[in-house]
Order: C-alpha cells, then structure tokens, then sequence
C-alpha cells in the first residue's frame, strides 16, 4: 500500500487512511465535480512521522510522482520561473475538526517565480498578494512566528501607503510586507521562508502532521471525545485563486440553514479573496444570494453543484468553493455540523423529500440534541433592556457575566460563573474560552464564520457579527457605535436563536418544544419535526419508559410526557419537615407514642399514594418503601449534646432532653449511608413496613371506590440478600390480609431493587422472591467503585476527568466494563431463574443518552427517569432499537 493517492483514484474513498476532506475530495472528483487537482498523503504517514519522528521510506518518491501527475493536468511545474505551479497543503482528520489544524496555501512561491506569475497571469498585485500570504501562513504554521506579529506588519504597511486596508494595498505596498514578513521570521525563528519550492512543501507537509499535537486540536479532541493517535492526512493540491481581482472571490455555502434547517441560500461570498478570509471574519462577507447579482453563471453552477452533493450524501452539506476569473472550483464539502432544531428538521424534511427513511432519520438525531430543545428561552415578551443585535449563529439561549478574552473565560469559569465570551471575532486559540462559556458574542463575521461554526457544534448559543461593537481591552469596556454599552463582569443575557443581547437577567420561558411536550397546540416546523421523530422512536423502541416522580403534579406531566408510568416513586419527601417528627417518635418513644405515630403516617401517606396513583391514570406506579439513612429522621446529636450540658451548667438540668439525647445516641451510626437504611430499617422496624403497605393500599382501595384505575407495585430498596426480601414481603402481605378483610384484596406486586453488589450477583435468589427488578444504577455504582458520589464529585473526580483517568464519571454515564458487567450478571441470573420477570432501570443513568443504548442491549424492561428527560429516553430508546 502507498502512501500517497491521487484525487483521480477509483474504489470507495477510505476515510480513515484519507482523512475526511481527502475522501470527500476523491468523491467530488469521481461525481465530475470541478476539483483542483491534487493528490492525499495518508494518515498512516502521519503516524509513523509522529510516533518515529521520521518520514517512512519512500514517501519522498510516492510525493514526486503523484505531483509530477498534477503538474501534467495543470501544465505548470512547482518551481517553474514562467508558468509556476503552487500548491495548497492542507491538513484533514478522519474526524472533521474544522479550523483546529492548519493549511498553508501558495506554495511554491519565490523571488522568481513571483515574477513568473505575474507575468503569466498580467496581474502583479495578485501575484504579490499571493506571495505575502505564503509567507505569513509559512511563518506561523511552519516556523511558529505569533499570528499577531504578522498583523502588526500588515497594519503598519497599510498605515505607511494611507490605504484604507490590506485589500487596497498596491504590488509594490505587498512587496514591502513580503519583506518584513521574512524580517519577522528571521527575527523570530531565524530563518526564512526558503527559495526551494520543494523544501517549502516538505516543511509544509510536516508541520500539517505535527498541527495534529497541537494545544487546540487536543483540547478540541478533549472536548468532542476524539482519540489522540488517529493523525491527520494532508492533501496536497493546485491551487485557484479568489484573489485575482473582480471576477473571482471565495466562499462558504451550505445546503440548508444550519442553525434552522430552512431551506434557501445560506453561506457567504467574499469577492476579491482567498482561503480564510471569509472564516476568519476579518472581512465580512456578503450572503451566498449576493452571488447570483455578482456573478450568474458561477451561482447558478454552484447551485448545481449544492444539489448534486446533497443528492449524494442524502444530508446537510457545508459546502467551500472559489471563483477564479468567473471559473466555480469546489474546495471541499463536508456533512455540515448544525444546531439541535436545524438536525431535527433537516432529518424530517429529508423523510418527507423521499431522501432517506424513517429509520435513518432517527439515528441523525440524538437525545443530547433533544435536551438542548427543552432548554428554556428567553423570554421575548420582556424585551425592554435590548442592547445589541447581531446575527443568529447558533440558538439558544444564556445569561452570564461579560468576560473578554478566553483566559479570563476560563478562570471565572471554573470558579462557577456563567460567563459570556464577548470578542472582536474568535480564531482557534479562543477555543479554551468558548468551552468554557455559555454563550458566544462576536462584532465580526457571518454565519460561517469560527464562532458560529465551533459554537453549533458544541450547542452553545452564538450571536456573530454585531455591527458596531467595540471591545476595549485595556479599559475592559464594550462600546456600541462609540455609546458605552457594559463593562467585563456585567451580566447580560444572550439569545441565539434570535441574535438578540439584552442587559441583565433575563426571564425565561419554556422552550415550544417543551410546551407541545406539556401539552400545548404549536404550530411550527420544528415541533412537527420533533413530533414526527418522537412518534416513531415510539413504534421502534422496545424499552418501556416510566418516570421517576413523586408528587401528584410531576406524574402528570411525566405522562403528558409520554411516560408510561412512575418507574420510582420515592416516599422519603412524604417522610421529612414536620413529619420527619412521626418517625422519631416510631424509634425513639414508647409504645403508645409508637402506635399514635405510626396511625399518623399511615394517614398522610394514604392521601400522597392516592394523589400519585390517581394521577398516574393506571399506569403502574411503583412506590419504594422508606429508604433513608436513619440520620436524616433523628435530631442531630452534636446539638442535642450542646442543649443539655447547657442546662446542667446552669444548674437546671433537663431529663426528658438527656434521655433524648442518649437515646439518638443510641442510634448514632459512623457510616449512615452503609448503615440502618433501606431493607435493613424495614427487618428492624416492620411495623413502619407495615404502616406504609397499608398506606398504599388503602389509597389504592379508596381510588377503586372512586371508580378510578390503578396499578400498584411496592418496591424493596437496598436488599442484598433473599432473605431479606422475603422478610419484607412477609410483612406487606400482613399489611395487606389487614386492608383485605376490611375493604376487599387490593392486587399489587412487591419488586427488589438491585442497588448493591450482592443483590446483583444474587439476583437469581433474589426473583424467587420478587415480582420484578429495578435496577438503582446510582447507589450501585457508587458501591461497585466504593466511592461517595457527593464526595467524589467535589474532591478527586475533577482530577481524574482532566488527567484523562476516566473519560466521563460513572455517575453521569455507566461503566460498562464494572457497573455494566454486574448488571449483566444480575440479568442473566434473574432470567434464568424466572424467564419472564420484569427489569426496571430507575438510576439517573437511565435519562443519559451515552448509557441507553448499552441498558438496551442488556435487555431490560424499560428504564425510569426524571420527567424532563422521558422524552430523551423515548428517542434513544428508539434509536438503539435500531
Ligand atoms: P480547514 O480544514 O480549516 O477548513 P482547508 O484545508 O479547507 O482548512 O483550507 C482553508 C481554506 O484555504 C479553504 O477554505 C480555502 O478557502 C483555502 N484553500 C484550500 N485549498 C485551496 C486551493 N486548492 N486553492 C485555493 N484555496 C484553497
Ligand atoms: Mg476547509
Ligand atoms: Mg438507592
């Protein structure tokens, strides 16, 4: 195998070994695209350059004749002093990472052949304009000179000619930059650009590969998951030029808006430009519909071209080209990043167009995007303190506090502040800043542009391109239209789906996708596309999804959710403020006090239990028995303790308060969270099992009065053993023989929840006595890694997120290869033993969109979560049964 292949070569493009742009490029030119030609130096190279620090053996040879290919298509020759051929080095992961690693264009570039292409094409400034961009890309890709120092050079210039900027700058004011530019690099790295074409590309060439290690694109790796030892490839490719005056330009076009997923003419149009020009804001572009006034033919054959690759690719694409003298080239395309909404859409759409199927629609969307939808917005109604408009780059919506540049970002950032990142424009080192940020405010640059780009990626709300704006770095001010707008550390609120930057706190409103979710008629697109999805990851999935609630109002909106029942009702709320008293008084006092207690919580919970069950329409609802750690119920000790030596210092001690004192201490456990809590507080004190059963069932006879359906299950929390359940279930039938001769048999099933190691491994035991399992995926993993989320998650768990220890926490998403492997052992014991037994998921890991597609492959049930996320886990649900 070779490690080097032409544009031309037939077969399926191999991303891997080309790179996305090098396989994207190969396929434009097998579908008769305009490419420049070129040819791909492969990710493997690459590798062994990084790993061995040299290039492998007969590369140098696979380069020169792939090029000699490329100098017979294009008829120039690198080097040549009269028709030069110059080249675009160009970096590309199998993984898009746009703008991380860098590009280095023209060249090819020297004294001579500067002149040779002036001459060739009558144009000297372009020539010369050519060559001060190679030595400035050259400078800071290839010899590390600061990106700044260039721009000092380039303003001074301007400034010295009195032109208004670099664009009207002459050949002979380009020269000069030519000139100092090199000075800047000799000064800098001591050395220049070389005169030798063929070492300008071989240096060019490795510096693309080392752009692979460099800080951004690991941090950006970091942050979207990438692994660090893919490399990159480089293409190698002729270069064309926006740059040559009038009739050429370059530009950014996707297929639909990226940010909505309309369609129309979206991207941007530069005339009179090259490369990053239009990406880098630094120039603000025209929109694309501009094209059609500029330039008919190119429009009109790029809109050809829009429609061949979105046939093709069956999606969104983003799509870069340049005009050369009224000549349409296509640079690269790609499947273009877009916003939550825009992927909902634009997935909907395709379904309707006929483009793709239904199925495929689902995996192109994900619950993360979901999540992001059901973000509360802005609320427009109260829009008075409106400072800015700018563009809508990427939606959603944010309030923090101005922060203006990324160091500070990063600091405030991780002392908690929610920040709003506000800049001239962002480049890729700005890239630390935005990760930290909640929201993104640009004065220059379009949709296209970084900002917009990087932030739709990350789903974090954009606003690009306020005109006008003007940030102080030195006072940390920002002005508008030279008027004070606000100063670093002021909060504003930012909207993205509306371009709008308003002053102060902002209220919110809940997103139209959560209102349709609650219930609400909204017409629009969106929602019709959300709804679309939804309703066929319903008739895909195979997962049931029920909800964790606990209050009457919760349920309900639980199932205007699309719950299918309540997966975990927790009863300790219904245990705490001023009942948290009837517990005591069941632990601490004396039988008469005891019995007077427990008809008291018997009451209170009957009429909670009703209310949820009720509210549950007959969906199951499955009430877990008190869980607790005893702690939480009884006074705290420290303060009792205080209380009496008190009173006996003053000479007037307190019995009843000492005997109270001693008896919590009695009860004063070193680890309450291992302690008497769960099943244990149930075998110790049945009588509160037996309170609570007969809660339950009552509440379930009085809704069967009523006429109304329920569906009652009782769950067990914190067994370890069978025995144990067994005991309990003992007591509950005692509970319900009592509801029984009074008001009839109330049907119900009794669960076990599996939350530690022994219950898992024992689950087999376990389901002999137990009508169902529910899997307590927080406590078990915390248990399984014997560690305390709380503490965890404040101490050390940082650490080994940033050292890269742990890709993600445990807590947010399951440890397959642990927590995963137990929960497989528990559901192959529990189905041997009993076929048919019903597998619940109630942890928090069952609303994470990274941990449902592995609890569907261990084929449980149906997973239980916060109502918030029932619609997430009805889509991924959906997804993973795919
Ligand atoms: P990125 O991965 O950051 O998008 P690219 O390799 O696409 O980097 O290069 C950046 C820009 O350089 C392109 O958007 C395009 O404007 C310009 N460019 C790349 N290749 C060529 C070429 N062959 N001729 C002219 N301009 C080019
Ligand atoms: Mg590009
Ligand atoms: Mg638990």
């Amino acid at each position: 195998t070779s490690y080097v292949y032409s544009f031309g070569t037939p077969g399926t493009p191999d991303r891997d070994r080309l790179g996305g742009k090098g396989a994207e490029l190969a396929r434009m030119v097998q579908l008769g695209l305009p490419v420049p030609p070129g040819f791909t130096v492969t990710t493997a190279a690459c590798r062994q350059v990084l790993a061995q620090g040299v290039r492998p053996a007969g590369l140098a040879g696979d380069i020169d004749r792939h090029l000699a290919l490329v100098e017979d298509e294009t008829g120039r020759r690198l080097g040549d002093p009269e028709r030069p051929l110059l080249l675009a080095v160009r970096s590309g992961a199998a993984i898009s990472m746009p703008g991380m690693m860098d590009t280095v264009l023209d060249v090819g570039l020297n004294d001579e052949t500067v002149a040779g292409l002036a001459r060739s094409t009558g144009n000297e400034r372009f020539a010369w304009d050519c060559y001060r961009r190679l030595v400035q890309m050259f400078g800071e890709t290839v010899l590390g000179v600061p990106a700044e120092r260039f721009a000092g050079v380039l303003a001074d210039v301007v400034a010295e000619h009195g032109a208004a900027d670099a664009a009207a700058l002459d050949a002979a004011g380009l020269r000069v930059v030519v000139e100092r530019g090199n000075a800047l690099c000799e000064e800098i790295a001591g050395r220049t650009l070389p005169q030798d074409p063929r070492e300008q590309l071989d240096l060019a060439i490795d510096a693309v590969f080392a752009s692979w290690n460099g800080d951004r694109a690991r941090l950006y790796r970091r942050r979207f998951g990438i692994a660090d030892d893919l490399g990159t490839a480089v293409n190698v490719q002729a270069m064309v030029f926006g740059n040559r005056g009038p009739r050429s330009g370059t530009g950014v076009a996707f297929t639909r808006d990226p940010a909505t997923g309309d369609l129309g003419d979206y991207g941007e149009y530069l005339s009179d430009a090259q490369g990053e020009d239009v990406v880098s804001g630094a120039r603000t572009a025209v929109p694309l519909a501009r094209l059609r006034e500029l330039d008919l033919a190119s429009y009109r054959r790029l809109r050809s071209v829009m429609g061949t690759l979105e046939r093709h690719y069956r999606d969104l694409c983003d799509i870069e080209f340049t005009v050369e003298d009224g000549r349409l080239w296509i640079l690269q395309v790609r499947v273009g990043k877009r916003s939550p909404a825009a992927a909902f859409r634009i997935a909907a759409d395709l379904v309707e167009e006929g483009m793709i199927t239904e199925d495929e629609a689902l995996v192109r969307v994900t619950g993360e995007q979901l999540t992001q939808l059901m973000f509360p917005q802005l609320d427009a109604g109260s829009a008075g303190s409106e400072i800015a408009a700018g563009l809508a780059a990427s939606p959603g919506a944010a309030v923090g506090r101005v922060v203006l540049d990324s160091a500070t970002a990063v600091a405030l950032a991780a002392r908690g502040e929610d920040v709003v990142l506000v800049r001239p424009e962002t480049r890729a080192d700005d890239l630390p800043g935005m990760v930290a940020a909640c929201a993104v405010v640009t004065a220059r640059g379009g949709r296209t542009s970084h900002a917009a780009v990087v932030a739709r990626g990350m789903g974090l709300p954009a606003v690009c391109g306020v005109d006008g704006l003007e940030i102080d770095l030195a006072t940390r001010q920002v002005a508008l239209a030279g008027e004070r707008l606000f100063a670093e550390g002021d909060v504003v609120s930012v909207d993205g789906g509306t371009g709008r930057v308003y002053r102060g706190r902002h209220r919110t409103v809940p997103s139209e996708v959560t209102r349709w979710l609650e219930g609400e008629v909204v017409a629009s697109p969106l929602v019709a596309a959300v709804a679309r999805l939804l309703a066929h990851a319903d008739r895909t999935r195979r997962l049931g999804v029920r909800a964790n609630a606990e209050t009457a109002p919760d349920v309900a909106r639980a199932v205007r959710f699309g719950a299918e029942g309540v997966g975990l009702c927790r009863t300790e709320h219904m245990f705490l403020g001023e009942r948290r008293t009837y517990v005591e008084r069941v632990l601490l006092g004396s039988d008469a006090e005891r019995a007077e207690a427990l008809r008291g919580l018997t009451r209170l919970q009957r009429e909670s239990f009703a209310g949820v069950l009720d509210a549950a329409g007959g969906r199951p609802v499955t009430i877990r028995l008190l869980d607790a750690p005893l702690h939480e119920f009884l006074p705290d000790l420290t303060e009792l303790s205080v209380c009496s030596a008190l009173a006996r210092e003053r000479g007037r001690p307190d019995r009843a308060l000492e005997e109270r004192t001693a008896a919590v201490r009695r009860h004063h456990e070193q680890n309450p969270m291992t302690g008497l809590r769960g099943v244990r507080l149930s075998i110790v004190r049945p009588e509160l099992v037996v309170a609570q059963a007969v809660a339950a069932f009552e509440a379930a006879a009085d809704l069967r009065e009523r006429g109304r359906p329920f569906d009652l299950e009782l769950m067990v929390p914190m067994v370890s053993s069978a025995e144990e359940i067994a005991e309990v279930a003992r007591s509950v039938g005692e509970a319900a023989d009592q509801v029984a001769a009074r008001r009839g048999r109330v049907p119900y099933r009794l669960g076990a929840m599996v939350e530690t190691p022994r219950a898992a491994v024992t689950a087999a035991r376990i389901v002999t006595h137990a009508d169902f399992l529910s899997f307590g995926t927080n406590d078990l993993t915390q248990l399984t890694w014997g560690l305390s989320r709380d503490d965890a998650e404040r101490s050390f768990l940082p650490r080994y997120l940033e050292t890269g220890l742990l890709r993600t926490s445990p807590f947010a998403s399951i440890d397959e290869d642990g927590v995963g492997r137990l929960l497989a052992v528990a559901v192959d014991g529990a189905r041997g033993a009993r076929d048919a037994v019903p597998i619940g998921v109630c942890g928090e890991h069952a609303g994470d969109p990274a941990s449902i597609g592995f609890l569907a492959r261990l084929g449980v049930d149906y997973l239980s979560c916060s109502p918030f996320r029932v619609p997430i886990a009805r889509l991924e649900a959906g997804r993973a049964a795919l």
